[in-house]
């Protein structure tokens, strides 16, 4: 386990952290000492994090969910936005509300839990967020998504929007551009195993590392950056 400074005692909100890298991305911050509340739409069950029911696409659920962190953790420092859907779709094939839907999980649920959290993190002058982007919002994708593509782009851009607005607000903004995580997301994609030069997927413990790192305070001087983690898959 990668051990930081920084995130003692500091309280941390993950999005889709029910399973996968959500999961591992909470574990992560809470062995390095931060106080976790891990959301998902349905109250994810893991030791010494508080478990929420959360859907990042409504507004009032985002609302909620942050009001009772902050009642029973106190004022959130750090956000990871996570939570994410991955609808493989021929474009032809796309219908106008699969596409809203994954704009809408992706990009406005990133978008709205930002928007929640901003203000306090401003007040105390302290902040750090994490979004999960994905090398398909560089690339467009090893597969046919292209609203999921579209979605990260913007979630990705969304970052570096509010890390050029906060900087001096004590404030980062980073994202990841992970491909080929090994959780149930891509469970139908083995056959690309051969198209990774390191030779193997990535695991979730990997990318929980790298956001640890990311929200301690040795990252301070990075804001607005896309960080690749994906085994030479996308080299740009
Ligand atoms: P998973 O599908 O395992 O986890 C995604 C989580 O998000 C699930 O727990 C899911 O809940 C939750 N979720 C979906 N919709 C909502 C919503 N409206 N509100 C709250 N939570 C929601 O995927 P991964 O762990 O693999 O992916 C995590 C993130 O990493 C995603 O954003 C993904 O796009 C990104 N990523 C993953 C890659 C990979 O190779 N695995 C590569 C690049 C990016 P439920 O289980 O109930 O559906």
């Amino acid at each position: 386990m990668l051990q930081v400074d920084g995130l003692e005692g500091r309280v941390s909100v993950v999005t889709g952290a029910s399973r996968g890298i959500g999961r591992a991305i909470a574990v992560a911050l809470r062995e390095n000492g931060s106080r976790v509340a891990a959301v998902d739409l349905e109250a994810p069950a893991h030791d010494g994090i508080l478990g929420l029911t959360c859907d990042v696409t409504d507004p009032d659920s985002v609302d909620a969910a942050f009001a009772a962190v902050e009642r029973e953790l106190g004022t959130v420092s750090v956000l990871v936005v996570n939570a994410g859907i991955y609808p493989i779709s021929p474009f032809e094939e796309t219908s106008v509300e699969l596409w809203r839907r994954t704009l809408d999980v992706n990009l406005t649920g990133g978008f709205l839990c930002c928007k929640r959290a901003l203000p306090a993190m401003r007040s105390q002058g302290y902040g750090r967020i994490v979004t999960i982007g994905s090398s398909a919002g560089k690339a467009g994708g090893a597969r046919s998504v292209a609203a999921y593509a579209a979605s990260k782009a913007g979630l990705m851009t969304m970052t570096k929007s509010i890390a050029n607005e906060y900087a001096a607000h004590g404030i980062t903004a980073n994202s990841l551009a992970p491909a080929l995580i090994d959780t149930e997301m891509i469970s139908g994609m083995k056959d690309l195993v051969s198209r990774i030069p390191v030779g193997r997927f990535g695991t979730p413990e990997e990318v929980g590392a790298l956001v640890c790192f990311l929200a301690s305070a040795h990252a301070g001087y990075i804001t607005g950056e896309v960080t690749d983690i994906n085994g030479g898959f996308l080299v740009d």
